[in-house]
Formats: structure tokens, sequence, C-alpha cells
């Protein structure tokens, strides 16, 4: 099991994923909140058989895994049912997180959580390490990526924590405005940093 947690977080496009991707060159453990929110529901998983049970077989596709854009319809327009989906997913992305923590075999790891500080999960890390870039940027970036408009991602810019949130609870900052080039150096000096710390716990 990894010693020390880094909670790694930043809003949507800020660059979260290119940054834990220069730290796994280093052979550093990432558990990533995204890919864990779909594990949870994958077949056979017991979010799944409840969320088939409270919605029904329909709410499955062909393969029999779930049908994401449905479920979204779904609680989209039915607060009740968003709630319920919530109280189901929320402790199973943290018990199933937890786990991934104690199966971690790197002297640290991360975790990286895009709603670290709006859910508090930072409760779960020993540090909390944040990718920082202006909102212009973020926007621009974003919008290169998933193809969506300006407005799609202004509204879930604006359901997240502000730039001043996130970094009130930065023990460390990534600065991401600059190209990918500069990112090697800052993750690089924070590799060593957080070696030294997960052994200063240990030791
Ligand atoms: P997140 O995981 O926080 O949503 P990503 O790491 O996916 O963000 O980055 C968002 C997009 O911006 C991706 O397409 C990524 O390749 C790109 N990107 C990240 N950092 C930079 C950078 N410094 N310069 C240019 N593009 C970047």
């Amino acid at each position: 099991m990894s010693s020390y947690v880094i909670g790694v977080s930043g809003g949507i496009g800020s660059g979260k994923t290119t940054v834990t991707d220069c730290f796994k060159q280093f052979d550093i453990d990432v558990i990533d909140a995204d890919v864990v929110a779909r594990q949870v529901v994958e077949p056979g998983t017991q979010g799944l058989q409840a969320i088939t049970e409270k919605f029904g077989p329909q709410i499955l596709d062909k393969q029999g895994e779930l049908n994401r854009s449905q479920l979204r319809q779904l609680i989209f327009s039915n607060a009740e049912h968003k709630n319920w989906l919530n109280n189901l997913l929320h402790p199973a992305i943290r018990t199933e997180m937890a786990k991934q923590i104690q199966d971690a075999k790197s002297s640290y790891c991360l975790l990286s959580v895009p709603l670290l500080i709006e859910n508090k999960l930072y409760e779960m890390v020993d540090r909390v390490l944040i990718v920082d870039v202006s909102e212009s940027q973020q926007l621009a970036r974003t919008i290169l990526r998933d193809k969506s408009n300006t407005e799609q991602i202004q509204a879930i810019m604006k359901s997240q924590a502000t730039r001043e949130q996130r970094l009130a609870f930065a023990d460390d900052v990534i600065d991401n405005n600059g190209p990918t080039e500069n990112l090697q150096q800052q993750v690089s000096l924070l590799h060593h940093r957080y070696l030294d710390l997960a052994k200063n716990k240990t030791s």
C-alpha cells in the first residue's frame, strides 16, 4: 500500500490527466475518480444491480452495460432519482477509491478527483495538488478536446468550485498556463518532494 496519498484536482480541462500522465512516467500509481465512477457500475457490480432493480432492465444496452445517456435523462428532470443515484454511487466510489489506494504499490500515489474540493474528498488524502490554469485557457482547451460549445463548457465551469476556492485548499500548485513542456520540470520537483514526504511518514 502507498503510505502517502496526493489528491490532484483542478477544473474541467485544467490538465489533471496531462499532469498525472507525467507522474506515471515515474511509475507512480494513479487512481482516477472518473475511471472508478465507471468501474462501480460495470456489469456484475452491486452498483449496476441496484440501478437495474430501480429503473428496470431497459436501463441496460444490448451488451448488458449501463446506458448512460438514458440514465442521465432519467435523473435530469427528477431530483428524487438524482438523490437516490448519488446516495448509491458516492459511497461506492469512495469505497472503491480507498481499496485502490490500499492496492497501490508505489511509495506514494495520486488520487485524481475533479470534484475533490466540492465533495470534500480532501479528507481522504495527505496533501492536495491543484492544477491551475486561467479560465480562458481552460475554456479553449476543453472546447478543443470535447468538441462541445462554449455555453456547455461554461455551464460545467460554473457548477464547479472557482479557481480561488480550489487554490485555498492547495498544498502545491502546478501552473499549466504555459506549454505542456513546462509541466515536466514542475512534476519532477514535486515527485522528489513527495518521495521525501512519503519516506518521512513511514520512518
Ligand atoms: P483534465 O483531465 O483536467 O480535464 P486534460 O489533461 O484532459 O484536463 O487537458 C485538457 C485538454 O488540454 C487536453 O486535450 C490536453 O491535451 C490539453 N492540454 C493540457 N495541458 C495543456 C497545455 N499546457 N498546453 C496545451 N494543451 C494542453
